[in-house]
């Protein structure tokens, strides 16, 4: 893959958008998608698998799939396509065109205190940052690209 394609995957702060459970066309709702098309009719199913398998935790079912249906539904377009719709306080995405720069630690005030983020995401973000500045951006991503965000 090349720099270029990487670079709709990771977002300007890093976070892998690809493995977002709001990317469209990313693995969740991918998945989640093709799990809800397996499950066809399964709330008839559920319903009397409850008193018939004697488990309740068929009656479970309309939740899990009102989850499911989401996350099939997901439709966001990657950070650098459209603002991140889970941290709605980051200010990465427009300081990094400023900057303009691709990732945080090409800029020269990394790590600075403008990012918005919370302590948790914040440390995330450096670390990665830090780790994709001493490998490199392809070398990163070929370690992470199969491995869950969460
Ligand atoms: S921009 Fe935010 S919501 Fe959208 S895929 Fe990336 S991390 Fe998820
Ligand atoms: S100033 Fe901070 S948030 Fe903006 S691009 Fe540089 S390191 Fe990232």
């Amino acid at each position: 893959m090349t720099y270029n394609q990487i670079k709709t995957r990771l977002a300007p702060c890093v976070l892998h958008c690809e493995k977002c459970f709001a990317f469209a066309n990313g693995d969740i709702a991918n998945q989640s998608g093709y799990l809800k098309y397996l499950l066809g009719n399964f709330d008839n199913y559920a319903e009397r698998f409850v008193d018939l398998l004697d488990n309740a935790v068929f009656s479970n079912y309309p939740q899990f799939k009102v989850m499911l249906n989401s996350f099939s539904e997901s439709e966001c377009k990657g950070c650098r396509e459209e603002s991140c719709k889970l941290f709605k306080s980051c200010k990465v995405r427009k300081c990094h065109e400023k900057k303009n720069v691709d990732y945080c630690f090409q800029c020269f005030e990394f790590p600075c205190s403008n990012t918005g983020f919370d302590e948790n995401l914040y440390k995330r973000s450096v670390d990665i940052n830090f780790k994709m500045k001493e490998i490199g951006v392809k070398v990163y991503y070929n370690q992470i690209k199969y491995l869950p965000r969460y």
